[in-house]
């Protein structure tokens, strides 16, 4: 008898009719012949609401409080689907992660999952019962509770699915699939049977909010095969994710993805010796500010220096002007711009690698538009362009047409992105 780990997302749990929706999901799986571990998020925008009622109490909520705060959204939503599998007819029993003993770093917030303890789950699977855990948290050796960032939910799902070698792992969320763009900016999108880790990878941390990116590095790392698909079309099996080594690649890009929330920072003359780069990046890493494309331009002969590029959270732009002052100090800069008016658009493909010509594909039909790329980056699998927000939706519509992520003609979509 295999095991199935499907987990459901707050949009699938979001009322009671839903959890009882979730619950025939469930039962359905167990029918199959298959034991079921199920992982729950939070019902609905719990967790934003908790995090809101926390902001009027205090602006500084001590960190281990807000853990124990938002890990109590997760267990309302497990115990009411172990109550509705109980209804119909089913054993069912649900665990917080301090029961089932996920082991998490002492780093409150985003703590990562070190280990998952077998016993109990275990005991319940052989018992012929249905395990319900809940997503988004752990617990520390000294017996803290820890989550494990937004979204975290995915990620809890793999590492159990990882741990119980589980055959596969089911996100079940309000998508009914990976689509090649989002179909909100492309409407004739088309939906993914089949994607790698490596491809979604990029595309999550591009923007693509479909997996949080730790669930699908963890699925790589374990081999886990994931499918994304939807609590509301039961018999839709929507994207299975599975590595490229098992993939057979027909296009060169997969998908496309758009991110307007970051801003550009642009650090002006920074002195051309070594170590500048080094200070500078540390100046953020202190403050924990991650930093995605970053462009040093070549030094000018005349003066001696270089200009440093590199993006931010848009959310980190208050923490990054309060080094403002230290980065002038340590490093002289004539000038230091913050440029809000950005979106990256990034494609994204496992085929891209070793066929040349894919990156002039991407430039000439940006420039074929007259938009103007602010900076460029790439890794074996992507190539990702900052243009001008307002230019966004046309290079996406654009590239999609290029790089055949469409079905039928595309829709002529201009203006502002949607968040
Ligand atoms: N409830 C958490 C959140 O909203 C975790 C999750 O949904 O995955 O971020
Ligand atoms: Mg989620």
């Amino acid at each position: 008898m295999g095991i199935v780990v499907q987990k459901f997302g707050g949009t699938s749990v979001a009322d009671a009719e839903k959890i009882k929706n979730v619950a025939d999901a469930v039962i359905r799986e167990k029918l199959n012949g298959n034991k079921v571990i199920v992982v729950v998020s939070a019902m609905g925008h719990t967790t934003d609401n908790l995090i809101k009622l926390s902001k009027e109490i205090t602006t500084k909520p001590p960190e281990r409080e807000m853990d124990i705060l938002l890990s109590t959204g997760e267990q309302v939503s497990m115990s009411l689907l172990a109550m509705a599998i109980n209804e119909k007819g089913h054993k069912a029993v649900s665990l917080n992660g301090m029961q089932v003993g996920i082991m998490t770093e002492p780093k409150h917030g985003r703590a990562r999952i070190v280990d998952i303890k077998q016993e109990r789950v275990k005991k319940y699977l052989d018992n012929d019962e249905i395990v319900i855990v809940a997503g988004f948290q752990g617990i520390t050796e000294d017996g803290e509770i820890t989550t494990l960032g937004r979204g975290g939910s995915d990620t809890s799902a793999v590492a159990l699915a990882a741990a119980f070698n589980a055959d596969r792992c089911d996100i079940y969320s309000d998508v009914e699939a990976v689509y090649t763009t989002d179909p909100r900016v492309v409407p004739t999108a088309q939906k993914l049977k089949v994607t790698s880790y490596e491809e979604m990878l990029e595309l999550a941390r591009v923007g693509a909010n479909v997996l949080h990116p730790r669930s699908v590095e963890t699925a790589k790392l374990f081999g886990v095969p994931m499918r994304v698909r939807s609590s509301f079309k039961l018999d839709d099996l929507g994207t299975l994710i599975i590595g490229v080594e098992e993939m057979e690649l027909h296009k060169p890009v997969t998908g496309l993805a758009c991110d307007s929330s970051q801003v550009r920072v642009v650090i002006c003359d920074v002195p051309d010796k070594p170590g500048n780069a080094g200070k500078l990046f540390a100046l953020l890493a202190e403050r924990g500010l991650s930093v995605d494309m970053i462009i040093q331009s070549y030094a000018r002969s005349n003066g001696n220096t270089n200009d440093i590029a590199f993006t931010i959270d848009k959310g980190d732009v208050a923490k990054f002007e309060e080094i403002i002052p230290e980065i002038k100090e340590v490093m002289n800069p004539s000038n230091i711009h913050i440029d809000e008016d950005i979106a990256k658009v990034s494609i994204v493909g496992a085929g891209m690698i070793d066929r040349p010509g894919i990156a002039a594909q991407m430039f000439e039909a940006l420039a074929e538009l007259g938009i103007n790329i602010k900076m460029i980056s790439t890794s074996e699998i992507k190539i990702s362009c900052l243009v001008e927000k307002c230019h966004a939706k046309e290079a996406v519509v654009a590239l999609c047409k290029v790089f055949e992520l469409d079905g039928a003609a595309v829709a002529d979509v201009k203006g502002d992105l949607p968040d």
